[in-house]
Protein backbone atom coordinates (compact mmCIF):
# COMPACT_ATOMS: atom_id res chain seq x y z
CA UNK A 1 0.00 0.00 0.00
CA UNK A 2 1.69 3.51 -1.24
CA UNK A 3 1.16 6.42 0.93
CA UNK A 4 -0.79 8.77 -0.92
CA UNK A 5 -1.20 12.33 0.93
CA UNK A 6 -0.14 13.97 4.19
CA UNK A 7 -1.88 15.24 6.81
CA UNK A 8 -1.20 17.60 9.55
CA UNK A 9 -1.12 15.38 12.93
CA UNK A 10 -3.43 16.25 15.09
CA UNK A 11 -2.16 16.50 18.88
CA UNK A 12 -2.92 12.16 19.48
CA UNK A 13 -1.42 11.20 17.15
CA UNK A 14 2.06 12.30 17.85
CA UNK A 15 2.03 12.88 21.46
CA UNK A 16 3.72 11.20 24.31
CA UNK A 17 1.02 8.16 25.02
CA UNK A 18 1.19 7.49 20.89
CA UNK A 19 5.11 7.64 20.87
CA UNK A 20 5.46 5.25 23.71
CA UNK A 21 3.05 2.52 21.67
CA UNK A 22 4.73 2.87 19.23
CA UNK A 23 8.30 2.76 20.41
CA UNK A 24 7.61 -0.70 21.68
CA UNK A 25 5.43 -1.96 18.58
CA UNK A 26 8.54 -0.94 17.05
CA UNK A 27 10.86 -2.53 19.17
CA UNK A 28 8.97 -5.85 18.35
CA UNK A 29 9.30 -5.41 15.16
CA UNK A 30 5.90 -4.67 14.72
CA UNK A 31 4.33 -2.22 11.93
CA UNK A 32 1.32 -0.22 13.09
CA UNK A 33 -0.91 2.42 11.54
CA UNK A 34 -3.97 4.03 12.56
CA UNK A 35 -6.71 3.19 10.91
CA UNK A 36 -10.64 3.75 10.28
CA UNK A 37 -12.93 6.59 12.07
CA UNK A 38 -10.09 7.81 13.60
CA UNK A 39 -7.85 8.36 10.68
CA UNK A 40 -11.19 9.28 8.55
CA UNK A 41 -12.25 12.39 11.06
CA UNK A 42 -8.89 12.93 11.34
CA UNK A 43 -8.84 14.08 7.51
CA UNK A 44 -12.01 15.93 8.62
CA UNK A 45 -10.90 18.36 11.32
CA UNK A 46 -13.61 16.36 13.65
CA UNK A 47 -13.31 14.95 17.11
CA UNK A 48 -12.52 11.29 17.49
CA UNK A 49 -14.61 8.60 19.69
CA UNK A 50 -11.57 5.52 19.98
CA UNK A 51 -8.42 5.38 18.55
CA UNK A 52 -7.58 1.92 16.55
CA UNK A 53 -3.95 0.51 14.87
CA UNK A 54 -4.38 -1.99 12.40
CA UNK A 55 -0.87 -4.04 13.30
CA UNK A 56 1.09 -6.74 11.11
CA UNK A 57 1.66 -9.15 13.57
CA UNK A 58 -0.63 -11.78 15.54
CA UNK A 59 -2.09 -10.67 18.56
CA UNK A 60 0.38 -12.88 21.17
CA UNK A 61 3.38 -11.05 19.38
CA UNK A 62 1.54 -7.38 20.18
CA UNK A 63 0.98 -8.45 23.55
CA UNK A 64 4.60 -9.38 24.21
CA UNK A 65 6.04 -6.37 22.70
CA UNK A 66 3.52 -4.38 24.87
CA UNK A 67 4.65 -6.07 28.02
CA UNK A 68 8.33 -5.79 27.25
CA UNK A 69 7.66 -1.99 27.14
CA UNK A 70 5.37 -2.08 30.40
CA UNK A 71 2.29 -1.16 28.63
CA UNK A 72 -1.04 -2.58 29.86
CA UNK A 73 -2.12 -4.74 27.29
CA UNK A 74 -5.54 -6.06 27.28
CA UNK A 75 -6.51 -9.24 25.38
CA UNK A 76 -10.10 -8.05 24.19
CA UNK A 77 -10.93 -10.24 21.05
CA UNK A 78 -7.63 -12.17 20.53
CA UNK A 79 -9.64 -14.72 18.20
CA UNK A 80 -10.12 -11.83 15.85
CA UNK A 81 -7.06 -10.28 16.56
CA UNK A 82 -7.88 -7.38 18.65
CA UNK A 83 -5.67 -6.16 21.67
CA UNK A 84 -6.56 -3.48 23.56
CA UNK A 85 -3.03 -0.93 25.10
CA UNK A 86 -3.41 1.31 27.75
CA UNK A 87 -0.36 3.52 27.47
CA UNK A 88 -0.05 6.90 29.59
CA UNK A 89 -3.84 6.39 30.43
CA UNK A 90 -5.07 6.58 26.71
CA UNK A 91 -6.49 3.47 25.15
CA UNK A 92 -5.33 1.71 21.76
CA UNK A 93 -7.40 -1.08 20.10
CA UNK A 94 -4.65 -3.10 17.84
CA UNK A 95 -6.00 -5.55 15.43
CA UNK A 96 -3.96 -7.79 13.40
CA UNK A 97 -4.59 -7.28 9.41
CA UNK A 98 -7.11 -9.72 8.42
CA UNK A 99 -8.74 -11.11 5.29
CA UNK A 100 -12.40 -12.79 5.62
CA UNK A 101 -12.21 -16.27 4.56
CA UNK A 102 -15.74 -17.13 5.09
CA UNK A 103 -18.47 -15.54 5.90
CA UNK A 104 -23.02 -15.78 6.35
CA UNK A 105 -24.09 -12.31 6.16
CA UNK A 106 -23.39 -11.94 10.04
CA UNK A 107 -20.28 -13.13 11.20
CA UNK A 108 -17.19 -13.48 9.87
CA UNK A 109 -14.38 -16.21 10.16
CA UNK A 110 -11.23 -14.16 9.67
CA UNK A 111 -7.63 -15.11 8.73
CA UNK A 112 -4.56 -13.16 10.18
CA UNK A 113 -2.52 -11.67 6.95
CA UNK A 114 0.31 -9.39 6.41
CA UNK A 115 -0.88 -7.86 3.38
CA UNK A 116 -1.98 -4.25 4.05
CA UNK A 117 -4.92 -3.93 0.95
CA UNK A 118 -6.04 -7.25 1.96
CA UNK A 119 -6.88 -5.30 5.22
CA UNK A 120 -8.01 -2.86 3.34
CA UNK A 121 -10.43 -4.82 1.11
CA UNK A 122 -12.48 -6.16 3.11
CA UNK A 123 -13.07 -2.94 5.01
CA UNK A 124 -16.96 -1.36 4.33
CA UNK A 125 -16.61 1.92 2.65
CA UNK A 126 -14.00 3.74 1.09
CA UNK A 127 -13.25 6.18 3.72
CA UNK A 128 -13.01 3.60 6.25
CA UNK A 129 -10.37 2.35 4.85
CA UNK A 130 -7.79 5.05 5.68
CA UNK A 131 -4.57 4.86 7.03
CA UNK A 132 -2.21 6.65 8.65
CA UNK A 133 1.14 7.05 10.15
CA UNK A 134 1.94 9.11 13.43
CA UNK A 135 3.90 11.56 11.19
CA UNK A 136 0.15 12.07 8.91
CA UNK A 137 1.48 10.02 6.03
CA UNK A 138 -1.85 8.97 4.87
CA UNK A 139 -2.93 5.67 2.63
CA UNK A 140 -5.85 6.00 0.97
CA UNK A 141 -6.45 2.32 -1.25
CA UNK A 142 -9.98 3.32 -2.46
CA UNK A 143 -10.06 7.00 -2.97
CA UNK A 144 -12.19 7.30 0.58
CA UNK A 145 -10.42 10.97 0.71
CA UNK A 146 -12.29 12.08 -2.62
CA UNK A 147 -15.69 10.42 -1.18
CA UNK A 148 -15.14 12.10 2.05
CA UNK A 149 -14.78 15.59 0.04
CA UNK A 150 -17.95 14.73 -1.75
CA UNK A 151 -20.13 13.54 0.72
CA UNK A 152 -20.57 9.71 -1.18
CA UNK A 153 -20.87 7.07 1.38
CA UNK A 154 -19.05 4.30 -1.43
CA UNK A 155 -18.69 0.69 -1.00
CA UNK A 156 -15.61 -1.26 -1.40
CA UNK A 157 -16.43 -3.44 -4.40
CA UNK A 158 -19.37 -4.95 -5.25
CA UNK A 159 -22.33 -3.08 -2.62
CA UNK A 160 -25.04 -6.45 -3.31
CA UNK A 161 -21.76 -8.80 -2.75
CA UNK A 162 -20.22 -6.88 0.38
CA UNK A 163 -24.00 -7.06 2.35
CA UNK A 164 -24.32 -10.06 1.78
CA UNK A 165 -21.01 -10.63 3.37
CA UNK A 166 -22.34 -8.47 6.14
CA UNK A 167 -25.92 -7.48 5.96
CA UNK A 168 -25.33 -4.96 9.05
CA UNK A 169 -23.71 -3.06 6.20
CA UNK A 170 -26.89 -1.55 4.79
CA UNK A 171 -27.61 0.04 8.38
CA UNK A 172 -23.90 1.09 8.60
CA UNK A 173 -24.39 2.55 4.92
CA UNK A 174 -27.29 4.79 5.99
CA UNK A 175 -25.54 5.88 9.53
CA UNK A 176 -22.44 6.70 7.53
CA UNK A 177 -24.25 8.97 5.36
CA UNK A 178 -26.25 10.65 8.25
CA UNK A 179 -22.56 11.61 9.42
CA UNK A 180 -20.25 11.85 6.54
CA UNK A 181 -22.88 12.10 3.85
CA UNK A 182 -24.43 14.77 1.47
CA UNK A 183 -27.12 14.35 -0.60
CA UNK A 184 -28.38 12.37 -2.55
CA UNK A 185 -27.27 8.82 -1.09
CA UNK A 186 -25.06 6.97 -3.53
CA UNK A 187 -27.29 5.58 -6.15
CA UNK A 188 -25.14 2.08 -6.55
CA UNK A 189 -25.42 1.57 -2.63
CA UNK A 190 -28.32 3.02 -2.36
CA UNK A 191 -30.07 0.24 -4.40
CA UNK A 192 -28.07 -2.66 -3.78
CA UNK A 193 -29.29 -1.34 0.21
CA UNK A 194 -33.18 -2.03 -1.15
CA UNK A 195 -32.04 -5.07 -2.42
CA UNK A 196 -31.31 -6.68 0.47
CA UNK A 197 -33.51 -4.51 3.05
CA UNK A 198 -35.43 -7.78 2.97
CA UNK A 199 -32.79 -10.16 4.79
CA UNK A 200 -32.30 -7.25 7.65
CA UNK A 201 -34.38 -9.80 10.03
CA UNK A 202 -31.76 -11.64 10.70
CA UNK A 203 -29.64 -8.96 12.64
CA UNK A 204 -29.79 -8.70 16.52
CA UNK A 205 -31.71 -6.41 17.85
CA UNK A 206 -28.71 -4.79 19.39
CA UNK A 207 -27.07 -4.73 16.67
CA UNK A 208 -29.51 -2.63 15.00
CA UNK A 209 -30.52 -0.54 17.87
CA UNK A 210 -27.07 0.62 18.30
CA UNK A 211 -27.17 1.53 13.88
CA UNK A 212 -30.47 3.48 14.29
CA UNK A 213 -29.63 5.36 17.47
CA UNK A 214 -25.99 6.49 15.83
CA UNK A 215 -27.82 7.73 12.96
CA UNK A 216 -30.71 9.51 14.85
CA UNK A 217 -27.95 11.28 16.90
CA UNK A 218 -26.12 12.78 13.62
CA UNK A 219 -26.19 16.45 13.55
CA UNK A 220 -28.03 16.61 10.49
CA UNK A 221 -30.49 12.85 10.25
CA UNK A 222 -33.47 13.76 8.19
CA UNK A 223 -31.92 12.72 4.59
CA UNK A 224 -30.43 9.78 5.92
CA UNK A 225 -33.69 8.50 7.70
CA UNK A 226 -35.50 8.84 4.63
CA UNK A 227 -33.57 7.36 2.55
CA UNK A 228 -33.40 4.30 4.82
CA UNK A 229 -37.00 4.18 5.00
CA UNK A 230 -37.36 4.78 1.31
CA UNK A 231 -35.18 1.68 1.15
CA UNK A 232 -37.22 -0.82 3.14
CA UNK A 233 -34.28 -0.68 6.02
CA UNK A 234 -36.79 -0.06 8.39
CA UNK A 235 -39.36 -2.20 7.56
CA UNK A 236 -38.57 -5.11 9.66
CA UNK A 237 -37.21 -3.26 12.88
CA UNK A 238 -39.26 -0.40 13.16
CA UNK A 239 -42.71 -0.61 11.05
CA UNK A 240 -44.12 1.99 13.25
CA UNK A 241 -41.96 4.23 11.53
CA UNK A 242 -44.23 7.62 10.60
CA UNK A 243 -42.42 9.97 8.78
CA UNK A 244 -39.50 12.81 9.69
CA UNK A 245 -42.39 15.87 9.80
CA UNK A 246 -42.30 15.89 13.74
CA UNK A 247 -38.40 14.85 13.79
CA UNK A 248 -37.61 18.27 11.51
CA UNK A 249 -39.12 20.37 13.71
CA UNK A 250 -37.90 19.03 16.85
CA UNK A 251 -34.49 19.02 15.53
CA UNK A 252 -35.38 23.40 14.93
CA UNK A 253 -36.18 23.28 18.70
CA UNK A 254 -33.63 21.12 20.43
CA UNK A 255 -30.13 22.53 21.60
CA UNK A 256 -28.66 19.07 21.95
CA UNK A 257 -29.34 15.95 19.95
CA UNK A 258 -30.78 13.08 22.27
CA UNK A 259 -31.43 9.85 20.00
CA UNK A 260 -34.38 8.63 22.13
CA UNK A 261 -35.97 11.81 21.86
CA UNK A 262 -35.18 11.91 17.86
CA UNK A 263 -36.17 7.97 18.09
CA UNK A 264 -39.93 9.51 19.77
CA UNK A 265 -40.22 11.58 16.77
CA UNK A 266 -40.50 9.55 14.24
CA UNK A 267 -43.29 7.49 15.94
CA UNK A 268 -46.67 7.68 15.82
CA UNK A 269 -48.73 9.07 18.99
CA UNK A 270 -50.45 5.70 19.46
CA UNK A 271 -47.13 3.68 19.01
CA UNK A 272 -46.30 1.41 21.96
CA UNK A 273 -43.11 2.00 23.44
CA UNK A 274 -42.72 -1.48 25.18
CA UNK A 275 -43.04 -3.54 22.18
CA UNK A 276 -40.31 -1.51 20.66
CA UNK A 277 -38.06 -1.29 23.55
CA UNK A 278 -38.43 -4.79 23.53
CA UNK A 279 -37.49 -5.75 19.64
CA UNK A 280 -34.79 -2.82 19.64
CA UNK A 281 -33.33 -4.01 23.14
CA UNK A 282 -33.92 -0.53 24.71
CA UNK A 283 -32.94 -0.90 28.97
CA UNK A 284 -35.72 -0.75 31.12
CA UNK A 285 -35.44 3.09 31.90
CA UNK A 286 -34.89 3.70 27.93
CA UNK A 287 -38.13 1.72 27.62
CA UNK A 288 -39.94 4.10 30.18
CA UNK A 289 -38.46 6.83 29.05
CA UNK A 290 -39.85 6.13 25.57
CA UNK A 291 -43.16 5.69 26.88
CA UNK A 292 -43.43 9.10 29.04
CA UNK A 293 -42.67 10.57 25.92
CA UNK A 294 -45.23 9.17 23.89
CA UNK A 295 -48.26 9.03 26.14
CA UNK A 296 -51.40 11.49 26.02
CA UNK A 297 -51.42 11.46 29.56
CA UNK A 298 -50.71 14.05 31.35
CA UNK A 299 -51.56 16.30 28.64
CA UNK A 300 -49.44 19.04 28.18
CA UNK A 301 -50.92 22.46 28.45
CA UNK A 302 -48.37 24.91 26.81
CA UNK A 303 -51.23 27.52 26.41
CA UNK A 304 -51.90 27.86 30.07
CA UNK A 305 -48.80 30.12 30.85
CA UNK A 306 -46.48 29.70 34.22
CA UNK A 307 -49.34 28.15 35.84
CA UNK A 308 -50.16 24.88 34.04
CA UNK A 309 -45.80 24.64 33.35
CA UNK A 310 -45.51 24.60 37.04
CA UNK A 311 -48.01 21.90 37.49
CA UNK A 312 -46.87 19.85 34.11
CA UNK A 313 -43.16 19.95 35.33
CA UNK A 314 -44.14 18.60 38.56
CA UNK A 315 -46.12 16.05 37.74
CA UNK A 316 -43.32 14.65 34.51
CA UNK A 317 -40.55 15.62 36.32
CA UNK A 318 -38.20 18.30 34.94
CA UNK A 319 -36.56 15.94 32.26
CA UNK A 320 -39.57 14.24 30.94
CA UNK A 321 -40.88 17.68 30.79
CA UNK A 322 -38.34 18.83 28.32
CA UNK A 323 -39.08 15.68 26.55
CA UNK A 324 -42.67 16.00 25.98
CA UNK A 325 -42.14 19.91 25.65
CA UNK A 326 -39.81 19.75 22.57
CA UNK A 327 -41.37 16.87 20.98
CA UNK A 328 -45.31 18.58 21.07
CA UNK A 329 -44.74 20.60 18.04
CA UNK A 330 -48.15 20.37 17.38
CA UNK A 331 -49.13 22.02 20.55
CA UNK A 332 -50.10 25.75 20.51
CA UNK A 333 -48.79 28.17 23.27
CA UNK A 334 -45.46 29.37 24.53
CA UNK A 335 -43.02 26.68 24.14
CA UNK A 336 -40.06 28.40 24.19
CA UNK A 337 -41.21 30.32 27.92
CA UNK A 338 -42.10 26.84 29.12
CA UNK A 339 -38.59 25.27 28.39
CA UNK A 340 -36.97 28.28 30.11
CA UNK A 341 -38.99 27.89 33.21
CA UNK A 342 -38.48 24.07 33.38
CA UNK A 343 -35.02 25.32 33.08
CA UNK A 344 -34.87 27.59 35.99
CA UNK A 345 -37.58 26.60 38.78
CA UNK A 346 -37.24 23.52 40.91
CA UNK A 347 -40.25 22.17 41.89
CA UNK A 348 -40.80 21.79 45.35
CA UNK A 349 -41.83 18.99 47.44
CA UNK A 350 -45.49 18.70 49.19
CA UNK A 351 -45.21 19.84 52.46
CA UNK A 352 -47.39 16.60 54.00
CA UNK A 353 -46.91 12.86 54.22
CA UNK A 354 -48.74 9.97 54.90
CA UNK A 355 -47.09 10.39 58.67
CA UNK A 356 -49.25 13.56 59.45
CA UNK A 357 -52.47 11.83 58.21
CA UNK A 358 -51.62 8.91 60.86
CA UNK A 359 -50.77 11.83 63.57
CA UNK A 360 -54.30 13.39 62.74
CA UNK A 361 -55.39 9.93 64.21
CA UNK A 362 -56.27 8.26 60.32
CA UNK A 363 -55.78 4.55 60.68
CA UNK A 364 -53.47 2.92 58.29
CA UNK A 365 -54.47 1.92 54.83
CA UNK A 366 -55.11 3.11 51.08
CA UNK A 367 -57.59 5.84 52.45
CA UNK A 368 -54.58 7.95 53.76
CA UNK A 369 -52.92 7.63 50.36
CA UNK A 370 -55.99 9.03 47.98
CA UNK A 371 -56.05 12.00 51.07
CA UNK A 372 -52.68 12.57 50.49
CA UNK A 373 -53.26 12.89 46.77
CA UNK A 374 -56.26 15.16 46.92
CA UNK A 375 -54.44 17.05 48.85
CA UNK A 376 -51.60 17.34 46.47
CA UNK A 377 -54.24 17.87 43.70
CA UNK A 378 -55.33 21.33 45.80
CA UNK A 379 -52.04 22.29 46.72
CA UNK A 380 -50.99 22.18 42.43
CA UNK A 381 -53.94 23.70 41.53
CA UNK A 382 -53.25 26.40 43.86
CA UNK A 383 -50.08 27.31 42.32
CA UNK A 384 -48.19 25.60 45.26
CA UNK A 385 -48.86 28.51 47.26
CA UNK A 386 -49.89 26.61 50.12
CA UNK A 387 -47.38 26.10 52.79
CA UNK A 388 -47.18 22.88 55.55
CA UNK A 389 -49.96 24.73 57.83
CA UNK A 390 -52.61 25.37 55.31
CA UNK A 391 -51.93 21.83 53.55
CA UNK A 392 -52.33 19.99 57.12
CA UNK A 393 -55.70 22.12 56.97
CA UNK A 394 -56.41 20.98 54.00
CA UNK A 395 -55.71 17.43 54.75
CA UNK A 396 -57.91 17.66 58.15
CA UNK A 397 -60.49 19.01 55.70
CA UNK A 398 -60.77 16.21 53.50
CA UNK A 399 -60.64 13.76 56.14
CA UNK A 400 -63.27 15.18 57.90
CA UNK A 401 -65.68 15.36 54.74
CA UNK A 402 -64.79 11.71 53.19
P1 LIG B 1 -17.09 5.40 14.60
O1 LIG B 1 -16.38 4.60 15.67
O2 LIG B 1 -16.79 6.84 14.60
O3 LIG B 1 -18.52 5.09 14.49
P2 LIG B 1 -15.56 3.79 12.84
O4 LIG B 1 -15.25 3.93 11.39
O5 LIG B 1 -14.42 3.76 13.79
O6 LIG B 1 -16.56 4.93 13.18
P3 LIG B 1 -16.24 1.24 13.87
O7 LIG B 1 -17.56 0.55 13.87
O8 LIG B 1 -15.58 1.60 15.14
O9 LIG B 1 -16.45 2.51 12.97
O10 LIG B 1 -15.27 0.32 13.02
C1 LIG B 1 -13.89 0.60 12.84
C2 LIG B 1 -13.49 0.26 11.41
O11 LIG B 1 -13.65 -1.13 11.19
C3 LIG B 1 -14.33 0.94 10.34
O12 LIG B 1 -13.82 2.20 10.03
C4 LIG B 1 -14.23 -0.03 9.20
O13 LIG B 1 -13.01 0.13 8.53
C5 LIG B 1 -14.19 -1.37 9.90
N1 LIG B 1 -15.53 -1.98 10.05
C6 LIG B 1 -16.31 -1.96 11.15
N2 LIG B 1 -17.44 -2.63 10.96
C7 LIG B 1 -17.39 -3.13 9.73
C8 LIG B 1 -18.26 -3.92 8.93
N3 LIG B 1 -19.43 -4.33 9.40
N4 LIG B 1 -17.86 -4.24 7.69
C9 LIG B 1 -16.66 -3.84 7.21
N5 LIG B 1 -15.81 -3.07 7.89
C10 LIG B 1 -16.16 -2.72 9.13
MG1 LIG C 1 -14.53 3.37 15.88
Amino acid sequence: MRPSDRLVPPAWMDDGPTRRLFAALGAGGIAARFVGGCVRNAVLGRAIDDIDLAVDKPPETVIAALGAAGIKAIPTGVKHGTVTAIADGRTFELTTLRRDVETDGRRAVVAFTDDWLEDAARRDFTFNALYADPDGTLYDPFEGRADLATGRVRFIGDADRRIAEDRLRVLRFFRFHAWYGRPPVDALGFDACRRNAGTLGALSGERVSKELLRLLEAPAPVDALEAMAEAGALDRWLPEYAGTVRLRALIARETRPDKLRRLAAILPADADATTIGKRLKLSTQESLRLGVMLAHDPVLDLAGGPRAWRAGIYRLGTRLYVDRLLLAVDTPGDWRGALALAESWTPPELPVSGGDALELGLAPGPRIGALISAVEDWWVAGDFAAGRAACLAELARLAKAS
